[in-house]
């Protein structure tokens, strides 16, 4: 069978064995379009089922989590680890606590994972979870028992040579601190790499909670540097205000460049003066309240619960909240309004329509897996520093980041002109450089 005949097939076999898992289909086209030169180049990899391997997780765990709320009513959420491939290190990758998680959305998530985690050259597989719970409006005595209650399933599928989750959306600190206690409550070991994302002071690396915001602004100013571009003076819009992009916008910042619009799920915000990013995460990560708190504090911005963050004029576009936030139309008004760059900080926000619209104009795009990999691999840095029980300084971490993401970039770059002569398309690059490692282990470790 040849290339376009075999990723056919095992894309139309995704779709009959995974029925209503749209965001897991969409990734795994994604990732499949991208790879008939890789497998014209490899045909060993046909005939030994990598595809149809890598496209199949290890292990799917989905579990019930019962809690019983401040008012003393019991509540039950659904719980998932997908463990989707270890062919290069423990299972590796976030969970998610937001009432629109399901099986396919943290497939789609964990699936992207296996490829990302490849890029970061860190010996860490693909993995993700989460719950259909919402912590937004819970107590912090409602959040700690949801998370006691989902560790107490699923600590038997974890360990730091296993399964090692992290944050995502709706887990930070506070989670992953009720998490660990429980994990280690119930095991009776302090286990500090059995979880990343931990605060300083406890296992925690330094960077971490910066990192994915980071990284995704380094892998921008990487693609900028590329056409003598860079942030210094730039406009830039980011989406979303959680962790990601508050971290994106305080790199922009800090490269000379100006965030004057970000978003949540009620509406976004334009300050045109750069946005206040004390007064962001005050409301943010303190007060955890509206994203319209901002413009009622500060007169210079204004708040809008119609349109879109992509309907501000902007240089470059950082898509740092959600899976398919930024369609067609969005993109159609980015490249009117003359954008240059767009850096994904969030997972798969673009839809298939939006990243065709950005290279029909000639837009630098960095895809999810590549630009935002700077968590992960920091992640796996906090590992190191649990296995050594080492801490190493917020420089010398960042500077860490700051070369992997340079190498990211670079693989991208030199795989996409090696496999289809355009050194610019980052799709390729990164799907190709990250299948290629996956299928060698793959390859050397037997039919499992
Ligand atoms: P957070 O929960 O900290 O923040 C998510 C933000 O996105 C919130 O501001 C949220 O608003 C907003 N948001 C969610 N849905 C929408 C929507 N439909 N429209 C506009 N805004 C929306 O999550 P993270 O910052 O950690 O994660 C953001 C993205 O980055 C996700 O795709 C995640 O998978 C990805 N990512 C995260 C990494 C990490 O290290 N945290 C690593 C790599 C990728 P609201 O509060 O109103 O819901």
């Amino acid at each position: 069978m040849n290339a376009s005949a075999h990723i056919e097939a095992v894309y139309t076999e995704i779709c009959r064995r995974n029925p209503g898992e749209g965001e897991f289909h969409q990734a795994a086209a994604e990732v499949l379009d991208s790879l008939k030169p890789a497998l014209d180049r490899h045909p060993e990899y046909t005939g030994t089922g990598i595809l149809e391997r890598l496209c199949e997780p290890e292990r799917q765990l989905i579990f019930r989590v019962p809690w019983v709320d401040d008012h003393g009513a019991v509540r039950v959420n659904r719980g998932f680890r997908v463990e989707f491939n270890s062919a290069l290190g423990p299972y590796k990758g976030g969970l998610r606590f937001h009432p629109s998680v399901n099986l396919g959305i943290v497939k789609f998530l964990g699936f992207e994972q296996i490829f990302k985690n490849a890029l970061t050259g860190m010996a860490i597989g693909g993995g993700k979870g989460g719950a259909d719970f919402d912590p937004k409006g819970c107590s912090d005595g409602e959040v700690m028992r949801f998370c006691q209650s989902f560790m107490t399933e699923l600590h038997r599928h974890l360990g730091e040579h296993t399964d090692v989750p992290a944050g995502d959306i709706g887990v930070g600190a506070r989670e992953i601190g009720y998490l660990f206690g429980q994990y280690k409550r119930i095991t009776n070991r302090y286990e500090s790499g059995v979880l990343t994302g931990k605060p300083v002071g406890w296992g925690g690396s330094h960077v971490r909670t910066e990192a994915t915001g980071y990284g995704a602004v380094y892998f921008a100013e990487a693609m900028l540097a590329t056409r003598g571009a860079g942030f210094e003076g730039r406009r830039v819009v980011v989406s979303g205000s959680g962790n990601v992009a508050v971290y994106a916008a305080e790199k922009v910042h800090a490269l000379g460049g100006r965030v004057i619009a970000c978003s949540d799920s009620s509406g976004y915000l334009v300050d045109e003066n750069g946005i206040d990013l004390d007064l962001l995460k005050d409301i943010k990560e303190v007060r955890r309240a509206r994203i319209s708190a901002y413009a009622e504090a500060k007169p210079t911005a204004r708040f809008s619960a119609r349109g879109t963050v992509y309907d501000v004029p902007c240089d470059i576009a950082l898509p740092c909240a959600t899976q398919n936030e930024l369609g067609g139309e969005d993109a159609v008004a980015l490249v009117k309004n003359g954008v240059r760059a767009v850096a994904e900080g969030a997972n798969m926000p673009c839809t298939p329509e939006a990243v065709a619209v950005f290279r029909e104009a000639g837009v630098l795009f960095g895809p999810g897996k590549a630009a935002n990999a700077g968590g992960v691999a920091t992640s796996a840095l906090e590992m190191q520093q649990n296995a050594a029980r080492d801490t190493w300084s917020f420089e010398a971490t960042e500077t860490r980041l700051a070369a992997v993401m340079r190498d990211v970039h670079r693989q991208c770059r030199d795989t996409a002109e090696a496999y289809g002569g355009n050194s610019e398309d980052y799709v390729l690059g990164a799907n190709v450089a990250g299948f290629l490692k996956v299928a060698q282990a793959m390859t050397a470790q037997g039919v499992i």
